[in-house]
């Protein structure tokens, strides 16, 4: 069967150019970057240049970037660590209802833990209001943490105008870039941004390593304890392969962006369009035009997302739903709750995430399918179709259809 992907918000396949690079630092450069004999300094070498190339690929320094596991860890640390070192200046963060789980759970435990956390509204398009971070900022606020462009529904923040406030208050600003990286050109120092998360496997680099950016001045603790490694800052033997890896996705990622993402969109514009033309009540969350150029978020009215995916699944096409699943009880997603989308659109919602290597085929294969689908389930499914009324309080966009 022939397979098409379209969860790259998930993770995304590595690229060849990407294993070439990394090979020899799991065959023959094998050395601990902290040993002083050759093989050490070979592996010291290659850290120096992939922290290199991503310091350039975001606008920073390279003694700014700090390794990780991955974004859920610069998440974690960023948020943990920067809370703490600024105690002594207060102890209220402002973030938003719709950011990654490694940044919600790490707010509720700091709150566990005695913080304050304010977590903002989004628009109906999956904007955080900016009148409302405006409103929350008092003298005890010492973060403000807004994700860069949602993993969910794709919307790009107005990131620029939410650093200036940052800085003309004097707060430290953090963001999630994990899903923005490749897709929109950031440049830390000239816009402000004091801390950073990114991760290699969204980008095309290998999974399991990711970085922080701190920018020099800015007071954090550290969070894994243990060695001296990345200036004493975070401890561990550093994932040497998966750093070269990373540093040569930043590259390809960085270097594209203008191309992949004119293609991606387009390809994104295409796909939207035919599932609109072809499929009644279907509406796209998030913002048009302001979103990431592989994100295609649609709700399907009176339909399951998690059957259109199992459905999509079983003729070779993998996507996702909005909506979690968690311990059997059918939860619909922070994000499109936060977007107060009606709770049966938000539990017809699928997302479908594009990639460097997707085609219009691909695309057009997947709207003929997606055309059965929604028709079998909405024929199937008359109790999607009674609740529709009752769990919106009638929404008049979604009347049946005959
Ligand atoms: C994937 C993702 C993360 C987590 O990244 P990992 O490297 O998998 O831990 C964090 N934030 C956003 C927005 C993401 O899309």
């Amino acid at each position: 069967m022939n397979r098409i992907y379209l969860d790259n918000a998930a993770t995304t396949p590595m690229s060849s150019e990407v294993l070439n690079e990394m090979m020899p630092y799991f065959t023959s450069a094998y050395g601990n970057s902290s040993s002083l004999h050759g093989f050490g300094r070979e592996a010291r070498a290659a850290l120096d240049v992939a922290r290199d190339r991503i310091a350039k690929g975001i606008g920073c320094d390279a003694d700014e970037i700090y390794f990780t596991s991955g974004a859920t860890e610069s998440n974690n640390w960023a948020i943990y660590g920067i809370a703490y070192a600024n105690r002594n200046k207060g102890s209220h963060i402002i973030t938003s209802k719709i950011e990654h789980p490694s940044i919600l759970k790490i707010c509720q435990k700091l709150e566990n833990e005695g913080f304050r956390v304010t977590y903002l509204d989004v628009d109906r398009q999956g904007f955080v209001r900016i009148d409302q971070l405006l409103h929350y900022i008092d003298a005890d606020t010492i973060l403000i943490s807004i994700m860069a462009a949602n993993n969910e529904v794709g919307t790009i923040q107005n990131l620029q105008a939410i650093a200036n406030i940052a800085k003309e208050k004097g707060i430290i600003f953090h963001t999630d870039a994990t899903q923005a990286i490749g897709a929109i050109n950031l440049n830390v120092h000239e816009m402000g941004i004091d801390s950073l998360s990114m991760s290699a496997h969204k980008i095309n680099g290998p999974k399991g390593i990711g970085a922080l950016y701190v920018r020099k001045n800015v007071p954090i603790v550290p969070f894994v304890l243990g060695g001296e490694q990345e200036s004493n800052m975070r401890a561990g033997t550093v994932n040497v392969p998966g750093i070269v890896g990373f540093g040569k996705a930043v590259e390809i990622a960085t270097r594209d962006i203008i191309t992949n993402s004119k293609k991606m969109r387009q390809l994104r514009d295409y796909f939207i369009n035919e599932v609109q033309k072809n499929i009644d009540m279907v509406y796209l969350n998030g913002h048009p035009i302001q979103r990431l150029p592989n994100n295609v978020s649609l709700s399907f009215a009176m339909v399951e997302g998690e059957s259109i995916l199992m459905l999509l699944d079983s003729v070779g096409i993998a996507v996702s739903t909005g909506s979690a699943c968690s311990s059997g009880a059918l939860e619909h997603s922070h994000v499109l709750r936060a977007m107060q989308l009606p709770l049966d659109l938000a539990q017809g919602t699928v997302r479908f995430s594009l990639g460097k290597s997707t085609t219009k085929a691909d695309l057009d294969y997947t709207v003929a399918e997606l055309v059965k689908i929604v028709a079998k389930l909405r024929q199937m499914s008359p109790i999607s179709r009674a609740q529709v009324g009752k769990m919106t309080g009638g929404d008049p966009k979604c009347t049946v259809k005959k």
